[in-house]
């Protein structure tokens, strides 16, 4: 029998990577954020300066960067640019928009996917992000696009930067947001969508416990069938 694979996509602000890091903790599975990656080639481009549209100048940095991903033994996942711990950094709302555009450019993607999928050759897995029940695991053995309203994924991510001390406007918020998911959904490379064989879970309205047993009931019956 081979490793167990979960992919859950979506929006940004769907709840993905909570629910998912407690999806895995709850099954004992490993939590792969893939968002995380392309942040962290965003946080490159950012830092040096390049244009995160500009595909040549992108792929040329990828190659002269390190990206690591790692696991604590407390299976939190922590990104290391060029050796050093990057996961707060990454966390900045200009850093999704870098992340955002570098992930557009089919080099990258191409080159990133390696990392993914050798993680779920190696472990039973819980991965988020974008296009993992598309095109990085469509072999996943459960599927799930997690959605939400577009006022109600930003009330979210409105309270995380807040929490995190770095807040911003709620309208803000909003337009990124909605900018973002059309940049996502809209590119040639992979776009954001729900893949055929996913089950889509719609969480406007439910608080997180709701949301993480909704999950969990999905999950269950999908991996033991
Ligand atoms: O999930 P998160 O918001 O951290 O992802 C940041 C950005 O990385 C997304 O807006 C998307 O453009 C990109 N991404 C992607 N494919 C994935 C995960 C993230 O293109 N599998």
């Amino acid at each position: 029998m081979g490793f167990k694979s979960i992919a859950i996509d979506g929006p940004a602000g769907a709840g993905k990577s909570t629910l998912a890091r407690q999806v895995a903790a709850a099954l004992g599975y490993l939590y792969v954020d893939t968002g995380a990656i392309y942040r962290t080639l965003g946080l490159a481009a950012l830092r040096r300066g390049v244009d995160p549209q500009d595909g040549a100048a992108v792929v040329a940095l990828l190659e002269d960067c390190a990206i690591d991903l790692r696991h604590g033994g407390d299976g939190m996942q922590r990104m290391y640019l060029n050796g050093e711990d990057v996961s707060q950094a990454i966390r900045l709302p200009e850093v999704s928009r870098y992340a955002s555009g570098v992930s557009a450019i089919p080099e990258v993607r191409a080159h990133l996917m390696d990392m993914q999928r050798d993680l779920a050759r190696r472990n039973d897995v819980v991965m988020d992000g974008r296009d993992i029940g598309t095109v990085v695991l469509p072999a996943a053995d459960v599927k799930v696009f997690l959605t939400a309203s577009p006022e109600e994924r930003a009330r979210r991510r409105w309270e995380e930067l807040q929490q995190r001390g770095t807040p911003e406007a709620y309208e803000e918020v909003l337009k990124d947001l909605v900018e973002r998911d059309a940049k996502d959904s809209g590119r040639a490379a992979a776009p954001l969508r729900r893949a055929e064989d996913a089950v889509e879970v719609d969480t406007t309205g439910c608080s997180l416990e709701e949301s993480l047993e909704r999950l969990l009931s999905v999950i269950r019956a999908g991996v033991l069938a």
